[in-house]
């Protein structure tokens, strides 16, 4: 009882819901993760950019849509001390098109590419798959419509997925048109839902007639249900937008990138036209996509830019890092330890340490007045390789003993940096 009081106490301050914290050995994954990202993104030509975790809403609104969920509930959205509308990204496309705007990237030669990582922040129920600060690995690629691109983009996805280690993933694609064939489908959609609109969420009855499509992604169950047997938009697209789509799978075909074709795939914002896709898992749960993606031709205008098309995609790392299931790294370990006694020795520690590190070794040292005993178990906790003991005697000859923890054996060397890295570079 006194115990649960205690750390009651002690515990007055803990992460937010939904916000966690992520602590070594599986930063490792992560580091892994981003490594092979930079890795692929270099070979395709994306560069890194590195925008705020905070824009003006409208940024979002503007974007995203106003009837999407995210906007509608799950964006972190405050007001400032100068009493602006701030948010906290839901996502990073609409930063990187402002960005692009906002710097005139459009004048660099096309296609300009750019990759970034970060936290994302969305406003949701916290639950397998979902968190409120979750990371998201995007790219964005833009000044070329080009389905070559598009098959492109989604080949490089691919690609990463499996040298990441993803298995018994599916990529999904279809094409949702452009706003020449927009109109002919909200029309027929509209349509069909006409009659079962009683049956509908408040929510989507409100949709109804602003933005009809939203009816399609909205997650309760009863809504599910009644719209089975909608029309699909794949079967309202404009002649242009149907031979881009017969581009996008031709392409993949030749690079030999596994998909199907989902008509009924959803997305939730707005700004996407023509190719959307993405990749699931059958071994996550009820949120079961692990990246996403799609075209935007008309975004950068929506932000005062020139017309130029763009297409990028966004992998969920959470999601992604549920899969690998890698055993966190087995333990990286210092290469050498130093024991001291006295203060001589701890002096002469503090600098050799330091002389090592500077020659690329892994190095801790003893900071206290500690007994050799509990020096040498604290070297054998942290799994030092090698440990040496610092006294007044090897002081005085100059010359210490390197031990080996694993094997045990021990070695003479002298007293100086680069001596002491020979010996420990034979061994590696
Ligand atoms: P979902 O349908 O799973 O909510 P979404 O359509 O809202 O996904 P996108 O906006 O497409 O998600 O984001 C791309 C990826 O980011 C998703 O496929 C998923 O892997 C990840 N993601 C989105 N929201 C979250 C969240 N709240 N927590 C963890 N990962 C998320
Ligand atoms: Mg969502």
């Amino acid at each position: 009882m006194i115990r649960n009081e205690r750390k009651k106490l002690l515990m007055r301050f803990k992460s937010l819901k939904g916000i966690q914290d992520i602590l070594p050995p599986e930063t490792h994954i992560w580091q892994r993760i981003e490594h092979i990202s930079r890795d692929i993104f270099k070979k395709y030509g994306y560069k890194e950019i590195r925008l705020p975790i905070i824009e003006a809403t409208d940024v979002f609104i503007r974007s995203i849509g106003e009837t999407t969920d995210i906007v509608e509930k799950e964006m972190y959205t405050f007001t400032d001390k100068g009493s602006r509308s701030v948010t906290l990204r839901p996502e990073g496309t609409a930063p990187f098109v402002r960005a692009f705007v906002e710097h005139h990237l459009y004048n660099e030669p096309s296609p300009q590419k750019y990759y970034y990582l970060g936290p994302m922040y969305r406003y949701e129920r916290p639950q397998a798959g979902r968190q409120r600060q979750f990371h998201q690995i995007g790219v964005e690629a833009l000044g070329v419509e080009d389905s070559k691109l598009d098959a492109e983009v989604i080949s490089m996805l691919s690609t990463l997925l499996k040298t990441i280690g993803l298995k018994d993933v599916q990529l999904e694609i279809t094409s949702i048109g452009c706003i020449k064939c927009r109109p002919d489908y909200r029309a027929a959609l509209k349509e069909f839902l006409r009659d079962k609109l009683n049956n509908f969420c408040d929510d989507c009855k409100r949709r109804y007639d602003i933005n009809p499509l939203r009816i399609l992604d909205c997650k309760v169950p009863t809504c599910i249900e009644n719209r089975k047997g909608a029309p699909s938009v794949i079967n309202f697209l404009c002649d242009d937008c149907k031979k881009h789509f017969e581009g996008v799978q031709r392409y993949l075909n030749l690079l030999k990138v596994p998909h199907i074709i989902n008509p009924n795939l959803v997305r939730g914002l707005d700004y996407y036209t023509r190719t959307t896709f993405e990749v699931k898992s059958s071994s996550l749960g009820a949120q079961n996509a692990v990246a996403a993606g799609g075209r935007y031709n008309k975004l950068v205008e929506e932000f005062d830019g020139p017309p130029t098309p763009g297409i990028g995609f966004a992998i969920g790392v959470e999601r992604v890092i549920s899969l690998v299931k890698e055993t966190p790294h087995e333990h990286e370990s210092p290469d050498l330890f130093l024991c001291t006694l006295g203060h001589e020795a701890s002096e002469k520690s503090i600098v050799l340490a330091e002389q090592l590190r500077n020659r690329g070794l892994w190095v801790e040292m003893n900071y206290d007045e500690s007994s050799l005993r509990s020096q040498m178990r604290k070297a054998d906790r942290i799994h030092a390789k090698n440990v040496i003991v610092l006294g007044e005697d090897e002081l005085k000859k100059g010359k210490v003993v390197m031990k080996d923890m694993q094997g045990k054996k021990e070695t003479k060397v002298e007293l100086d940096a680069e001596e002491i890295l020979k010996v420990l570079q034979k061994k590696k």
